[in-house]
């Protein structure tokens, strides 16, 4: 039997697919349904593992598309099928010391936020995640002894500027990135909340995504232009730090100069907008990429990080022999977006 749970795979870089369902809107515009995920399995090493081949048919074209990902998620599947068979081997992985990182990856629309953050019906992996992490410490800490805390940490990267999401005070000093003697990178001036419970952790998230919501209509920008980053830092009760897990929302993949040049065409602050999200995005990439070609050897690891600030931000997770990344590549079904969802699953596929 194959079981849907993750946690006997232990590939370091996991690159899976998640097609959403196909919604009223696309289905008033008789936009129809493009994408086909098939499962197929084979035996490995006399284990089981998960080898679906996710098809994205584009008969409008006469053409067929096949990628093959390490997982594929069709528009039946719950966030907590999706966390179990991603997030939670990643939740093992940061108490043996592990910097690890969920990236989803996608066009605006397509189930991003949905996937990490959910909604009151269905929650996403995020809640999931704490909710084991917490179950993990309170089943290994022995009765006698204090058990770690978490430091956690939710924000934004808009451009170049970085914007807190715990710290409502619009006034707030910038955030600044810094290396320290090590090369360690550390956001000066972000702030940090110690989180001893289940409950505060889910409600910390709640306020750093309702701050999300309004800065984004004050501004009159959108979630879609930004990458959000949600960071738990594993903190023994010595202060030693034991794992990080770091839940990253992208900035819609649309936005990248690539895609944006076949519609109308933009104005300058869209375009240096673009090209900076196609930076970190690119970038993302051969950060990924270089990880996996050192899990295999290939080469003795450089990983160019300082390609954007998101990835120099996540410097540590990249160059942690221990780390482990998941990217869920979260794509629309529909007629309507095929080339959008075409770029997405280029870009899944070449990250591996
Ligand atoms: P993104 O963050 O990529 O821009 P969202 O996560 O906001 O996209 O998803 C867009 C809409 O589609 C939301 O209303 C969301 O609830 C819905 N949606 C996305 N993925 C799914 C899914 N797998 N099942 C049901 N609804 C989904
Ligand atoms: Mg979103």
């Amino acid at each position: 039997e194959i079981s849907v749970d993750g946690s006997d795979d232990d590939s370091r870089i996991r690159v899976c697919v998640r097609k959403r369902p196909m919604n009223k809107k696309e289905l008033a515009k008789e936009s129809y349904d493009i994408v086909t995920t098939a499962t197929t399995r084979f035996p490995h090493s006399q284990v089981y593992v998960h080898e679906p081949k996710t098809r994205v048919d584009m008969s409008k074209y006469i053409e067929t598309h096949s990628f093959i990902l390490d997982h594929s998620f069709d528009e039946t599947s719950t966030n907590e099928q999706v966390y179990l068979a991603t997030g939670k081997p990643l939740v093992k992985s940061i108490f043996e010391g592990g910097m690890c990182t969920f990236f989803a990856y996608g066009q605006t629309g397509s189930g991003k936020t949905h996937t990490i953050f959910g909604n009151p019906a269905e929650p996403g992996i995020y809640s999931y995640t704490c909710r084991d992490i917490f179950s993990q410490i309170n089943t290994t800490t022995p009765p006698d002894q204090q058990s770690p805390h978490l430091r956690c940490s939710f924000f934004e990267i808009y451009g170049p500027k970085i914007n807190d999401l715990l710290n409502p005070n619009p006034n707030a000093a910038p955030i600044t990135l810094c290396e320290d003697k090590h090369g360690s990178v550390n956001l000066m001036n972000l702030h940090e909340e110690i989180v001893t419970s289940l409950s505060s952790l889910l409600s910390l998230v709640q306020r750093g995504r309702s701050l999300r919501t309004t800065r984004a209509t004050n501004a009159n920008s959108e979630s879609s232009r930004s990458h959000a980053l949600f960071q738990i830092r594993i903190v023994s009760n010595d202060g030693y730090l034991i794992g990080v897990l770091s839940l990253v929302d992208l900035a819609g993949s649309e936005r990248g100069v690539d895609s944006i040049s076949f519609t109308a065409k933009p104005d300058k602050k869209t375009q240096s907008e673009a090209a900076e999200i196609n930076k970190s995005l690119l970038s993302l990439k051969e950060c990924i990429r270089a990880l996996y070609k050192r899990g295999l050897d290939e080469e003795n690891g450089h990983v160019p990080f300082r390609g954007s600030k998101l990835t120099h931000i996540l410097r540590d997770s990249f160059l942690c022999r221990e780390s482990r990344t998941v990217m869920v590549a979260t794509i629309s079904p529909g007629s309507t977006s095929v080339e959008h969802t075409l770029n997405t699953l280029r870009y899944a596929d070449r990250v591996k």
